[in-house]
């Protein structure tokens, strides 16, 4: 079909609670779920909106908000990670604590979802100060949260010394040693193995295997990736090391492009040292948005929500795309990408090696036994395929998306779930 450029005129809801709220009524409507169940499910059963005071470095005393979103707790405690970032809102906190039940009930795990946000801008602070926002935060959710209630975890420019600092203030007011409150953790306090790549990790496993049903070769295949942040690198690296060529990356200060390839490895240093700009061999885009449209074979938006909308879906060239990040598309986005032939591997499905490996780490906790790296991958290898396999042949049954199909999934778990316990 012709694109329609009248389109563009009417301007798209990217409020990431509607957009939540839509794909639920999208999913439940294939599969005829009742309006109750429905109704449940498109709101979350608690939101904490907190403000706390915090001394900075000079002295004066800031205070900052939060909120910590708790959706549905049928199928086990809540689960889901803490961003600090400063267009943080409530409305995008509830729609990752939703999207965190549905990551959830995809793979399998015996959780519901949760998501915490504080309003901030880490790189506006030192490290003392981001110690102090971090255990003020905790103390503050500290009521609604622990191993069996409310499980938080790292999300965008939080880090495993947050989540440190965190079990850390939450076991001092317990008055004793929690590590399964918190997962995320450094290794020495608790942490798991192979935690702080699983999330890139798991999303490679699933563009592996789009790539191997399509038909197509893993070795030169291309790759742009945006956002360089703990999922983009590990994604970038892991790609790499598969034979795949890396054209393309992005993060918040730019984009590099080279069509032979970029060098992951060196990229990093640069990002660590100075700016992902300062790498030589390479081409700076003029406008990193188009990182979106380039010809490549795989595009893995890593960095936030509403990125691909329907002002450029119509531009995507990639055969795959595959959300790391949580929301890069928009409904209407899905829909021309879906048209177009264009694999979307959802961000529900793509990014739930994160939260795969927390609820190892969690699991580890309990038993205060702890697995080797190899088992952890291992483990979350089989977890990610067979959740690709159920969602691939779920698409195919009823002819939908992979988006629609992974909300069909976890909706029926959800729902079984609350009919078990009684409360439908
Ligand atoms: P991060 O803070 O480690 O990295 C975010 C990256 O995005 C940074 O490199 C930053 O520079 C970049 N970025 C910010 N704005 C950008 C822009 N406008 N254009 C290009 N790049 C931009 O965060 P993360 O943990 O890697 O999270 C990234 C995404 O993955 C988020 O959507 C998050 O919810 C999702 N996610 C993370 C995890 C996890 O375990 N960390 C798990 C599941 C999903």
């Amino acid at each position: 079909m012709p694109f329609d450029k009248n389109q563009l005129l009417v301007e798209e809801d990217t409020n990431p609670y509607h957009i939540v709220q839509r794909q639920i009524d999208q999913a439940a409507e294939i599969i005829g779920l009742e309006q109750h169940v429905i109704n449940i499910l498109k709101k979350p059963k608690r939101v904490l909106s907190v403000s706390f005071p915090v001394k900075m470095d000079d002295g004066s005393i800031k205070v900052f908000e939060g909120y910590r979103s708790q959706h549905n707790d049928a199928l086990g405690p809540t689960k889901g990670g803490i961003r600090f970032h400063p267009d943080v809102t409530l409305d995008e906190v509830k729609a990752l604590s939703m999207w965190m039940t549905f990551k959830c009930g995809v793979v399998g795990l015996p959780y519901g979802g949760g998501k915490g946000g504080v309003i901030c801008d880490p790189r506006q602070h030192s490290k003392s100060e981001i110690e102090r926002i971090s255990r003020g935060y905790m103390e503050a959710i500290a009521d609604i949260v622990g191993p069996d209630r409310d499980i938080p975890a790292p999300d965008v420019y939080t880090n495993s010394q947050i989540m440190g600092w965190m079990m850390d203030t939450y076991s001092r007011m317990k008055g004793v040693f929690q590590p399964g409150v918190i997962t995320g953790k450094p290794l020495i306090i608790g942490g798991s193995k192979g935690r702080s790549e699983a999330t890139g990790r798991g999303c490679v496993y699933t563009i592996l295997q789009a790539l191997q049903m399509k038909g197509m070769e893993i070795k030169n295949a291309t790759v742009a990736i945006q956002g360089f942040g703990n999922a983009g690198q590990i994604v970038a690296e892991l790609l790499s090391e598969a034979g795949m060529k890396v054209v393309a990356i992005s993060d918040s200060t730019g984009a590099i492009f080279s069509p032979q390839g970029l060098d992951v490895n060196l990229v990093k240093q640069y990002k660590n040292t100075s700016s992902i700009l300062d790498y030589h061999h390479c081409n700076i885009m003029e406008n990193p948005e188009e990182l979106l449209e380039l010809d490549v074979d795989v595009l893995v938006p890593a960095a936030l929500e509403n990125v691909i909308t329907k002002k450029n879906a119509e531009y995507v060239k990639a055969k795959i795309v595959a959300e790391a990040a949580n929301g890069p598309l928009t409904p209407a986005a899905d829909e021309i990408l879906f048209k177009k032939g264009i694999t979307v591997i959802p961000d529900i499905l793509a990014n739930a090696g994160g939260v795969t490996v927390s609820y190892f780490e969690w699991v580890q906790n309990m038993m205060s036994f702890y697995w080797s790296e190899e088992e952890v991958n291992q483990k979350l290898h089989t977890m990610m395929i067979n959740a690709y396999e159920k969602v691939t042949a779920t698409a195919n049954d009823y002819a939908i998306d992979l988006r629609k199909s992974a909300f069909i999934i976890s909706l029926k778990q959800v729902a079984e779930a609350m009919v078990a316990r009684g409360w439908i």
